[in-house]
């Protein structure tokens, strides 16, 4: 921290930071790169029914490893891919990849698969509209069988054309999913002006829960506002067998998380769905 005697005031000198600009520079160039030779590759982790323990849909999460930054976590490349406008490059490269995989898998199971939108792809409605329909279209996974899970964030500047297009969306067959519920901040109102078939509740929620009577209450209010709203619930993150416990006695019906599955590279996951299905 040095005194500029210049207009500016202060300045600022931190060699951490400056080490951080360069990362994300690197990371920038790798990340277009790595989208143009199709070098992300889309994880699979099962969503499981409570009572049964049996695979009823799977989320595609997207994985990647660079040679020189080595393995980037989706919550380091995804917020930049959305700064720099690469979100939309990658979000059809997912959807793609995900209905395709799918599409194989239903020969196995009447599985469903969940994909990642972010907001920024909601910014050209009507693109996104008809790559979505052209995707399934030429994959052929039966559009009933997507879910697309968006964040409250979408929601905190809802317009007209907005929620058209999620009208539209879900006229095409798919699902709408409202993921990471709680932790944004959008009014709860917008569950009267959308129609969200399924809410994900995230992990937070549940992580300190055990000997916590007032997120055990949240978890409970969250679980009875989706049953009067008749939205399915998905709980995330359940890590351990009290967990999934306390969900299945408060009607939580679906659940994912480390107890279950870590996500899968696409051929494990098809291995462990092949051997839950009786031939
Ligand atoms: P998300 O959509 O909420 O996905 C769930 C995250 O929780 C995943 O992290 C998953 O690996 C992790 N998880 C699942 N079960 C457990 C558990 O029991 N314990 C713990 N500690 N974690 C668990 P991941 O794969 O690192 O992805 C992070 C976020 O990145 C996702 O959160 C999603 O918001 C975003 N993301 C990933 N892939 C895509 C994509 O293709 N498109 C977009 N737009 N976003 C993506
Ligand atoms: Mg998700
Ligand atoms: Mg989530
Ligand atoms: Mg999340």
């Amino acid at each position: 921290q040095v005194k500029d005697s210049g207009r500016n005031g202060y300045r600022f000198f931190d060699s951490s930071m400056s080490h951080g600009v360069q990362r994300k520079l690197l990371m920038d160039s790798r990340l277009r790169k790595a989208l143009n030779n199709n070098e992300l590759e889309l994880h699979y982790q099962p969503i499981v029914e409570l009572a049964s323990g049996k695979i009823i849909a799977v989320e595609a999460l997207m994985r990647w490893h660079d040679a020189e930054l080595g393995f980037v976590s989706p919550t380091e490349f995804i917020p930049l891919a959305e700064r720099t406008g690469v979100i939309n490059q990658l979000g059809e490269q997912a959807l793609r990849q995900a209905c395709i995989n799918a599409q194989a898998w239903q020969s196995i199971a009447p599985i469903s698969v969940a994909v990642n939108f972010s907001s920024v792809q909601f910014r050209q409605c009507e693109p996104l509209l008809m790559k979505i329909e052209r995707i399934l279209s030429s994959t052929g996974l039966d559009p009933k069988r997507l879910d697309i899970e968006v964040t409250e964030s979408l929601l905190i500047s809802e317009s007209g054309e907005l929620r058209q297009t999620l009208q539209q969306l879900q006229a095409l067959g798919p699902q709408l999913s409202i993921d990471d519920f709680g932790t944004g901040y959008s009014a709860l109102s917008y569950l009267q002006r959308f129609s969200f078939n399924k809410l994900k509740i995230d992990r937070s929620f549940l992580q300190h829960m055990e000997h916590n009577e007032p997120d055990q209450a949240l978890v409970k209010a969250i679980l009875a506002m989706a049953a009067a709203l008749d939205l399915k619930v998905v709980a995330e993150g359940i890590e351990a067998q009290w967990q999934a416990d306390f969900l299945t006695k408060h009607q939580c019906q679906f659940g994912q998380g480390y107890l279950y599955s870590k996500p899968l590279p696409a051929e494990e996951f098809e291995a462990l769905l092949r051997q839950q299905t009786p031939l």
